[in-house]
């Protein structure tokens, strides 16, 4: 089943997180586990990281390229994050509502409060926290694909990211992994079956 019914509006679930996480650990397995669900692939000038595939795990573009994109409406919002562009695909977000569809987004705080915005009625927004800036710090660099400068780049804006952890419709932590994903399925079931 891709759709939530035939004559029903589609549902926006919106993860925010600081980078380092384990939000990408998380999205996979839901995307496994939950094939329903239709993962917004967003575009990026970010360089593209070794196992990332172009037009599955981002859009990978030059900064001509995603201006130009601005300029013609192309993102429903768009932001400037650790010194690269991010953005997401109107025609991504309006069609899928339309057709009914689980639309899921990874987005930074910016992009969380644009999407709701303009799609309160039709999206929940799910923080997950790190246990400290610490541990955020050591997976960071365990995942070992940023540079040290990218890396206290990413744990600066972590701490402002954090002040906001309470501002969004759920907050679950990233201490275990596993547990951090039991409670994410319930919630994902929760939004999936109401
Ligand atoms: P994000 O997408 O939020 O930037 P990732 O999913 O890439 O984060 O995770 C960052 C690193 O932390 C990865 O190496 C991942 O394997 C690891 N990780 C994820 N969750 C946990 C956890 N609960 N405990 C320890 N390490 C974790
Ligand atoms: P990363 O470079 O680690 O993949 O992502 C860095 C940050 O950009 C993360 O906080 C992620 O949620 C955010 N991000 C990814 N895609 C988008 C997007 O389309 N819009 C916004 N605003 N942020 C995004």
């Amino acid at each position: 089943m891709s759709k939530n019914s035939d004559d029903k509006r589609g549902k926006m679930i919106i993860i925010v997180a600081p980078s380092g996480t384990g939000k990408s650990t998380l999205i996979k397995k839901l995307l496994q586990d939950f094939p329903m669900l239709k993962w917004s692939v967003s575009h990026t000038t970010r360089k593209q990281r070794s196992g990332e595939v172009d037009g599955k795990d981002y859009f990978f573009t030059n900064e001509n390229f995603f201006k130009e994109e601005i300029e013609k409406n192309y993102f429903i919002e768009w932001a400037l994050v650790h010194g690269n562009y991010y953005g997401t695909s109107k025609l991504f977000v309006d069609e899928g509502l339309k057709q009914g569809k689980f639309l899921l987004f990874d987005v930074d705080v910016q992009g969380a409060d644009r999407l709701l915005k303009d799609y309160r009625s039709d999206a929940t927004a799910i923080f997950i926290t790190p246990p400290s800036l610490e541990d955020l710090s050591i997976r960071l660099r365990k995942r070992g694909t940023d540079s040290t400068e990218v890396i206290q780049k990413r744990l600066s804006n972590a701490q402002n990211e954090l002040k906001r952890k309470n501002d969004y419709d759920r907050l679950v932590l990233n201490e275990d992994v596993e547990k951090a994903y039991e409670e994410l399925k319930q919630i994902f079931k929760e939004i999936i079956t109401t």
